[in-house]
């Protein structure tokens, strides 16, 4: 399996949050890490259809750009109810329409979007859900490795809690009584779907 080795790696994404959290995590390792933004590096259109696919669209794109390894992740919220959505389409299920206000995204309508048509499926709906985060790593020469990480939780309404984001007040993890909005980010980060892909990731390229 190829390996990363310490160098520069560049970071395909254009969120300031994403880069530096990455950044800290492959720090230890001897890791430099660019974003795509500061190298001025387009964004390409997530065309597709499951995490893995996004991910490498954006890691791929990143690395025949820069003629570096670039790193690139895919996350979102998948209900099983809904036979697997909003899934890649989370961030757009918070996107607003013109008569929903300002444009933007609206994570509490997003949720309401959410709990809405799971209410339709019946008050026994089964509300088991999964955060998904996927990290792929993609070389100049075509190689390239996928890192899968998942939460599994199950969904509640109304929403609790203010820490986090996203969807994070109405996902309550296995084992735990408390949103993710309702806990400690520490404790969030130790067992979330974001870990977990790190956590492959690290034991995969520096383990
Ligand atoms: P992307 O990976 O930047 O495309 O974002 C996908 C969307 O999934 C985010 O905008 C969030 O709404 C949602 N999401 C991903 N991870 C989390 C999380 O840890 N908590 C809450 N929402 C999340």
């Amino acid at each position: 399996m190829r390996k990363l080795g310490s160098g520069s790696l560049v970071i395909a994404t254009h969120n300031a949050g994403k880069l530096k959290e990455i950044s800290a995590l492959l720090d230890p390792y001897g890791v430099k890490c660019i974003s795509a933004g500061s190298l001025g590096l387009p964004e390409p259109a997530e065309t597709g259809t499951t995490f893995a696919q996004n991910a490498l669209i954006k890691a791929r794109a990143a690395a025949e750009a820069s003629g570096l390894a670039a790193l690139a992740d895919d996350s979102g919220l998948s209900v099983a109810a809904l036979g697997g959505r909003p899934g890649v389409y989370t961030a757009d299920w918070a996107e607003r329409q013109w008569f929903e206000g300002p444009p933007g995204r609206d994570w509490y309508m997003a949720m309401g979007k959410v709990e809405g048509v799971l209410a339709e499926l019946g008050p026994d709906v089964d509300r088991a859900a999964a955060f998904h985060c996927v990290l792929a790593l993609a070389w100049p020469d075509g190689d390239y490795a996928v890192y899968e990480g998942r939460c599994d939780g199950s969904l509640t309404w109304p929403p609790r809690g203010t820490l986090g984001f996203g969807y994070d007040p109405v996902f309550v993890p296995t084992g735990a009584a408390q949103t993710f909005a309702e806990i400690a980010p520490e404790a969030k980060h130790a067992i979330s779907h974001r870990a977990d892909a790190f956590a492959k990731l690290v034991a995969a390229q520096f383990g």
